[in-house]
């Protein structure tokens, strides 16, 4: 199966596309996470982005595009967590699995309200004290993602690939019925 996991920061991506990797037996591809590493081991990229990421603001286009390329080009299955979140990443990922005939199979998008987003990043930044989890770095990634990953979230919808699911449910909650929709999926294929 080749998914991606939409849905503002906070929504619980990260966690469910873990579950539903590990369930579908497919890497989990998050780009925050290869991100994080990079600036973590001092690379060249981790230069390059680090303030980028403590502002939460947005890597450039090209540079995402060139590291998800790089990694799926190997890949049949997928779990995308993190990207697209501009409609030139959702246009270069479908133009990418388009020309190799491996389309998305589904888009997951986990609703939350901004309320329950910003209280559960403020909670993640007391425990774990992520940079980018400063109230500054919240707010503008929140509004980022109104601004611009929203518009992604409308074109897989218009696509009619898109799976909405409650993201203010229970883990469990939010895991059986993110199960339900990809076994229909799969029932289709
Ligand atoms: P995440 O863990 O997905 O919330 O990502 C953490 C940070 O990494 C974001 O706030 C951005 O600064 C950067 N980032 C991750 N994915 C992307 C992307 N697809 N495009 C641009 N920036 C990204």
């Amino acid at each position: 199966m080749r998914i991606l996991i939409l849905g503002p920061q906070g929504s619980g991506k990260g966690t469910q596309a873990k579950r539903i990797a590990a369930e579908y037996d497919a890497p989990h591809v998050a780009t925050g996470d290869i991100l994080r590493t990079a600036v973590a081991n001092g690379s060249e990229l981790g230069h390059q982005v680090r303030p980028i990421l403590e502002r939460g603001d947005l890597v450039p286009d090209d540079l995402m595009v060139g590291l998800i390329r790089e990694r799926l080009a190997d890949e049949n299955a997928f779990v995308l967590d993190g990207f697209p979140r501009t409609v030139a990443q959702a246009e270069a990922l479908d133009a990418m699995l388009d020309e190799i005939g491996k389309p998305l199979d589904a888009v997951i998008l986990l609703r939350v309200s901004d309320e329950v987003a910003t209280g559960r990043l403020e909670a993640r930044a007391r425990e774990e004290g992520r940079a980018d989890d400063s109230p500054e770095a919240i707010r503008n990634r929140l509004r980022l993602y109104h601004e611009l990953t929203e518009q992604v979230v409308d074109r897989y919808q218009l696509a009619g690939i898109e799976v909405i699911v409650d993201g203010e449910q229970t883990m469990d909650e939010v895991f059986a019925d993110i199960q339900d929709a990809l076994q229909v999926v799969a029932a289709s294929r």
